[in-house]
């Protein structure tokens, strides 16, 4: 990643605070950090960014909320949630309001550096060039980053489009965890499986909401999980 990204750190820790935003921005992204929810959601106002980091514990708000409010209006921005170990149960709900990945405090720099870089990287899961796969009635068309069934769009954000793209791709085959999680997020990963489980669960959701049948994703205990293909 060598393009300059801008970034959004939402923390009130003085110490963890400084040490994201120097760490960024010595690494040449361009760094807006908010100490408050109110301030965070000020400076959203103004402009877009590419990604933000949000701290769940703020003085103002809880993190959950402002990482809904932050969905609703910013479709596009990638949110990494930074939690403490306490706030476990914090994290599924927080990917569900929209997050798409959280780091578990204390992280070293270098495990988030890694993560930004994973998530502001375009992913390769699917080659824009790629023709559209169908499989049944679903229909993935990368170049247009669309999703159909039965014509009926279904509107994915970002990793669950990367996600089910990368499944249709091998569809009737099962794909472990691992590679789903090399393929869409990173191939260094560190480990949070509950990310790639709550966008399944997502993605699921979203395809049964169209009211057609779309092919189900089975999952595969202890390996991965598959897209089947129609039966007949
Ligand atoms: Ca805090």
């Amino acid at each position: 990643m060598s393009a300059v990204a801008d970034l959004l750190v939402v923390e009130d820790d003085e110490t963890i605070g400084t040490a994201l935003t120097s760490g960024l921005r010595a690494h040449g992204h361009a760094v807006s950090w908010q100490r408050t929810a109110r301030s965070a959601l000020a400076a959203l106002s103004g402009r877009g960014f590419d990604l933000v980091l949000l701290d769940l514990g703020l003085p103002d708000l809880d993190g959950v909320e402002l990482c809904r409010r932050i969905r609703s209006t910013q479709p596009g921005t990638v949110i990494v949630m930074l939690t403490a170990r306490s706030q476990e149960m914090d994290v599924v709900v927080g990917l569900e309001a929209g997050a798409d990945d959280y780091l578990t405090k204390p992280f070293r720099f270098g495990e988030l550096l890694a993560r930004v870089r994973a998530h502001l990287r375009r992913s390769a899961a699917l080659p824009p060039s790629q023709a559209a796969l169908a499989v049944g009635e679903l229909v993935v068309d990368g170049a247009a980053r669309r999703v159909t069934v039965s014509g009926t769009e279904v509107v994915l954000r970002t990793k669950e489009f990367d996600l089910l793209a990368r499944l249709a791709l091998d569809a009737g085959t099962a794909v472990s965890r691992e590679t789903l999680m090399a393929d869409v997020w990173d191939a260094h990963w560190f480990g949070s499986t509950k990310t790639l489980d709550v966008h399944v669960a997502a993605l699921r959701r979203k395809l049964a909401a169209c009211g057609t049948s779309p092919p189900p994703i089975t999952t595969l205990r202890g390996h991965g999980y598959r897209l089947e293909l129609p039966t007949d």
